[in-house]
């Protein structure tokens, strides 16, 4: 018999309910995954006397014929997601020791399906970075390599990158993400996974530990595009308790699987096409665009002239968002306190000085200075005015077309420590995502092809406010062309 870690969530959903698998036996097989594959880092926390004990709930209902959309399927839970009872620390030394009180919608939502806990993901400190070296647990470890027999170890991409290592090694069915600028589509991209970035509104950010509330979603990594769909159906939803959650029905994404695109638009942005981009991606783009049109859909090319603002804008509105949402981590509720100080302003001081790393601290710096009396007009209010403008160019473009498609990411998987020396170079590395978050659009990653290394490439779609469900379509019929099948070898257990 296959492995049963080795099923696709659907598969294994189904398996479940036929009761030819039990949830403890599914669970057991990951909990052994995970043990083995401590070299990659993915996990923060285990818990596996909480996931037995979910399993074996799962189990009881199972038996009786009743449970959830996900009853008995074991999930990884990005560090960023409050846990109840369970240490919840965003990567972060300042957050050691935190356990919630209280549980995220997003996570709640998976339970309340029958979705089984198997610990909490590694990602970059605060979900600040695109390569998970920010994180204070260490980088994870991509499990993809190169193919050219050699052992260098590459970055699954950031911010959620235990998330998309764990669903490359299939050490969880699948794993919940956050993605403020990227951090869902670039780490999905760079390790042949499905993310899928919702529209802003339609998961709560509740319990989500807050980088830029304006742009942080949650969403799923997951091994294929109907593993993403049943996992967004169960994440989404109203939420009362974030004020931003959209009050909209959540259609069942599974259903449009396999509906005809024939006829759907799919704009090529021109602004896309950057100098210097490897010419593979390039080549993957062109065969996307062959592929949707044998697909029966149109290609029409668009212009989106202020793409090329869209990175200077999110440095800006993200920073100052986190230089807000971070001043509550000051000793006093949460986590972390120096035990060197002598009065409350260098408890403070000393606190955030040992707890936060560079990268936090740059973008604190970044987003205190933007927000100061003197430059709040000529940064942060100007930023706002073109983060508009952005959001206005998608809404004309999208009433010419239903789609847009890009690649995810302008590299794959790079070695650990090449970029990380220079912020700027990596930041460049979500280029073709932030403009997504800054309109708030859905978009998501869909693994196309290798390139000349052997390692894997996204291709993004993105859809209007709210249209996932035109999304999922697109994404289905991108995998079934890309009909992409190749798996990292397991060199890690
Ligand atoms: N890489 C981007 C950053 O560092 C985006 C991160 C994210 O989406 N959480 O801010």
């Amino acid at each position: 018999m296959t492995n049963i870690a080795d099923m696709k969530l659907a598969e294994l959903r189904d398996s479940l309910k036929e009761k030819k698998v039990s949830s403890l036996e599914a669970t057991d097989a990951y909990l052994s995954r995970i043990e083995k594959a401590k070299s990659l880092n993915a996990f923060v926390i285990d818990t596996p006397d909480k996931a037995r004990a979910m399993a074996k709930s799962a189990d009881q209902k199972l038996a009786k014929g009743e449970g959830g959309a996900l009853e008995g399927v074991p999930l990884g839970i990005k560090d960023l997601f409050c846990t109840e009872g369970e240490q919840t620390t965003a990567a972060s030394h300042i957050l050691e020791g935190f356990k919630p009180r209280y549980e995220s919608t997003v996570t709640a939502n998976l339970w309340r399906d029958g979705a089984v806990m198997l610990g909490k993901l590694n990602m970059d400190e605060f979900a600040m970075g695109s390569s998970n070296e920010t994180s204070y647990f260490g980088n994870v470890i991509n499990p993809w390599r190169r193919n050219d027999g050699g052992n260098t170890d590459l970055t699954p991409g950031g911010s959620s990158g235990g998330s998309a290592a764990s669903v490359a090694g299939r050490l969880c069915a699948a794993a919940t993400a956050t993605d403020t600028g990227g951090s869902i589509r670039q780490p999905a991209s760079l390790t042949a996974t499905v993310g899928v970035k919702p529209t802003y509104g339609r998961c709560s950010r509740w319990g989500i530990v807050a980088f830029a509330s304006s742009l942080d979603q949650a969403g799923p990594i997951a091994q294929d595009v109907r593993d993403s769909a049943i996992m967004l159906k169960s994440m989404a939803g109203h939420d009362p308790k974030d004020s931003t959650s959209i009050d909209c029905p959540v259609p069942d994404y599974e259903a449009v699987l396999g509906q005809s695109v024939k006829g759907l638009k799919v704009g090529v942005p021109k602004e896309y096409r950057l100098d210097g981009m490897p010419a593979e991606i390039e080549t993957l783009w062109a065969q996307g665009i062959e592929w949707m049109k044998d697909a029966g859909c149109e290609i029409v090319d668009i212009s989106l002239p202020l793409t090329k603002y869209a990175l200077p804008v999110y440095y800006i509105v993200a920073p100052a968002e986190a230089s807000s949402n971070l001043a509550r981590y000051d000793g006093v509720k949460y986590g972390h306190r120096a035990d060197d100080f002598n009065d409350i302003q260098s408890m403070y001081e000393n606190t955030r000085a040992e707890g936060f790393g560079d990268e936090v601290k740059r973008r604190i710096l970044i987003g205190t200075y933007v927000l100061s009396a003197g430059y709040y007009d000529a940064y942060y209010l100007r930023a706002q005015k073109v983060r508009k403008k952005i959001f206005d160019e998608f809404t004309d473009a999208f009433n010419k077309v239903d789609l847009i498609l890009t690649p995810s990411t302008p590299s794959a998987a790079f070695a650990l420590g090449e970029q990380s020396a220079d912020p700027l170079q990596m930041y460049l590395n979500d280029i073709f995502t932030v403009t997504g978050n800054l309109a708030g659009l859905p978009g998501a990653s869909v693994p196309a092809g290798l390139d000349k290394q052997g390692l894997p490439l996204g291709l993004q779609l993105l859809a209007r406010p709210f249209d996932e469900e035109t999304m999922f379509k697109g994404m289905y019929a991108l995998e079934q062309a890309a009909n992409f099948t190749a798996k990292p070898t397991e060199w890690w257990s």
